[in-house]
């Protein structure tokens, strides 16, 4: 029987400024919920994708990370989510992008990979199909969130001021990744992606190899932070390739991956486990909200809290 471990991740984080402190206990508790719902289903003898999925669904629900309720907006002034889910016992995926109406994207993905011959449905198809499949259905409204307006009208009114659409900045993207007591890893992703990003934009979360990844002969994956430089090295498979090809250990390999990023001037973190229980939580980014539970220990990790704060 394997060890079961569950792994988050509540984003790289870019700027220090983008965290209020009196909300860091608010951080850690939904967190800390997470990993206790996916670790709990792990330890009943549970598959990894349902701790993937249900410990991802509370980070979404919470609206307190850049993902379901806490999505940042579009240059717009829009929310459009994207999630990604994948069995590593079979290498099927699934995955939606730019969706706005689906009150949990996670469970859409995993609709995606169980009821469709498809791995990524987009837009306005991918909401048709949630209810088809009987997901609900939300106005866009539901997933609005103040603090996250506030912080896109000032980003906003500081681009058009520059004249410049590019604002690279993200704030926390989601993920997690399992590997249960049959020795079957998950992984999944999900997101509202960066700050500003122009009509139509899909970033690595939803992308299988860039921002999500998990195959039971090596690891599964978790991606964020810059995603046009994850989909560019093919971020999650190439830690597979390497492990794979290169004998490297989860920890060579993910770091090799953000160091290549960082060459290409992007930066991020990941999450990762190996078949054999191995967790890695590197990252390049100022630093990253992640934890993981097993039997024998756990750690919930947030941003270095400032000195006020009661952490
Ligand atoms: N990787 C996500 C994206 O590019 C953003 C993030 O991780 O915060 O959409």
């Amino acid at each position: 029987m394997k060890h079961p471990t569950l792994v988050i991740h509540g984003g790289a984080i870019f700027a220090p400024s983008d965290y209020e402190a009196s909300r860091y206990a608010e951080y850690k508790s939904f967190l800390q919920k997470a990993l206790d719902t996916g670790y709990t289903i792990l330890n009943k003898g549970g598959p990894a994708l349902d701790a993937v999925e249900q410990a991802i669904w509370i980070l979404e629900e919470c609206g307190m990370f850049d993902a379901g309720r806490g999505a940042v907006y579009t240059y717009d002034g829009k929310q459009e989510l994207d999630a990604s889910i994948m069995d590593g016992s079979n290498l099927k995926a699934g995955a939606v992008a730019g969706v706005r109406t689906i009150k949990r994207p996670i469970s859409a993905a995993r609709s995606v990979m169980e009821h469709t011959w498809h791995v990524l449905l987009m837009g306005q198809g991918a909401e048709a199909f949630a209810k088809e499949q009987a997901l609900e259905i939300v106005d866009p409204s539901y997933f609005h969130n103040s603090r996250e307006w506030g912080r896109y009208v000032k980003l906003k009114a500081e681009a058009d001021q520059k004249k410049q659409k590019k604002e690279s900045r993200n704030h926390s993207t989601v993920g997690a990744v399992a590997l249960d007591n049959h020795g079957n890893l998950a992984a999944g992703t999900s997101t509202g992606g960066l700050d500003l990003k122009l009509y139509g934009r899909v970033g690595d979360a939803p992308i299988i190899g860039a921002g999500t990844y998990a195959n039971n002969q090596t690891c599964a994956l978790s991606m964020t932070g810059e995603g046009e430089y994850f989909i560019r090295t093919s971020a999650a498979y190439q830690v597979h390739a390497r492990m794979t090809f290169a004998g490297q250990s989860l920890a060579e390999a993910s770091q090799n991956v953000l160091d290549e990023i960082k060459q290409m001037g992007g930066i991020g973190g990941m999450i990762g486990i190996t078949s054999d229980g191995t967790v890695a939580m590197p990252y390049t980014s100022i630093d990253m909200f992640c934890g993981y539970k097993n039997s024998d220990s756990e750690e919930v990790r947030l941003f270095p809290k400032p000195s006020d704060s009661s952490q």
